[in-house]
């Protein structure tokens, strides 16, 4: 989930110790701790994860992520659980 093979990718938020420590969770790798070298590769998160545009209303060259996003797509969600995000993130749009 996080070698060099993956094309894109964002750094741990190391000014972020608190969003560091969600991250480690929820990427679930035993006996893992992130480094600063580190990179969550941007097919964990999804278009609602990032910043769309610049504060001066033009898009941004990189995607850049949203203060609160956190990795959620892994290939060994189950997908019960996934669906059950989904349904999350929907009833929160509402
Ligand atoms: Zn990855």
């Amino acid at each position: 989930m996080s070698t060099p093979v993956h094309r894109g990718g964002h750094a741990f938020p190391w000014s972020q110790k608190d969003r560091v420590k969600i991250w480690t969770v929820v990427i679930r790798r035993d006996f893992w701790k992130p480094t600063i070298h580190s990179v969550v590769c941007s097919t964990h998160f999804d278009s609602s994860d990032y910043v769309c545009e610049t504060s001066s209303g033009t898009k941004p060259l990189q995607k850049k992520l949203k203060p609160t996003a956190v990795p959620h797509i892994f290939n060994w969600t189950p997908a019960e659980s996934l669906a059950t995000l989904k349904r999350r993130k929907r009833h929160i749009q509402r």
